[in-house]
């Protein structure tokens, strides 16, 4: 039982222990694949180090925080796929813990993508980019929360494509529309 009772919030300290799971991995950090991948890629870095989330971020993990990066990079190329592909933060409210960074590829083509919040956590300020979230530690010293109304407001926001004007009805039809994309690109 953790701190906080939710046994599946700790399922990523439980994957990374299996060695089987890591696509990549250095003296201080490892890749493994997302379980429920969102799109065509997607991964996960975390350190072996117990930091729990962002919000335990401290100055003193800035050079951690690079080289989890560094290891993003590195498992887009190991991939053979494209930087420009991707998207590489955290999740300003995450729910799992071990700190994560997501590197995911673009096209948000999955079954697993199934909600709107699943949606906003990727495509809204729900989704915090590395550099952002480097500079702010760095500015500030720490991250901090974003207000329980914030986080509520942008999980509902509108479905709009990540790659064109369009906004959807429903996630039915933004996944369809998502589809249409990546077979362009095919
Ligand atoms: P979040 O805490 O919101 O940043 O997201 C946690 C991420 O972990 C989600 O993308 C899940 O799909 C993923 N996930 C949940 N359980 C596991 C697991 N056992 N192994 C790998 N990834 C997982
Ligand atoms: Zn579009």
């Amino acid at each position: 039982m953790t701190s906080c009772g939710k046994d599946w919030a700790v399922g990523l300290i439980a994957a990374i222990k299996d060695s089987k799971n890591h696509v990549i991995s250095s003296d201080i950090a490892v890749v493994i694949p997302d379980k429920y991948p969102k799109a065509k890629h997607h991964y996960l870095v975390l350190p072996k180090g117990d930091i729990p989330d962002i919000f335990h971020l401290k100055l003193s993990n800035l050079p951690m925080l690079q080289e989890l990066y560094l290891l993003a990079q590195n498992v887009i190329e190991v991939k053979r796929c494209h930087m420009d592909d991707f998207q590489i933060g955290f999740h300003a409210q995450p729910s799992m813990q071990r700190l994560h960074l997501h590197v995911i590829s673009k096209d948000f083509v999955s079954d697993c993508l199934k909600t709107k919040k699943h949606w906003a956590s990727f495509n809204t300020e729900l989704f915090l980019p590395y550099q952002d979230a480097y500079a702010r530690l760095e500015m500030e010293g720490c991250i901090k929360p974003l207000a329980k109304e914030r986080v509520q407001e942008l999980g509902g926001s509108e479905l709009i494509c990540n790659q064109c004007e369009f906004v959807a009805k429903n996630m039915p039809d933004l996944k369809r529309h998502l589809y249409d994309h990546w077979m362009e690109k095919q």
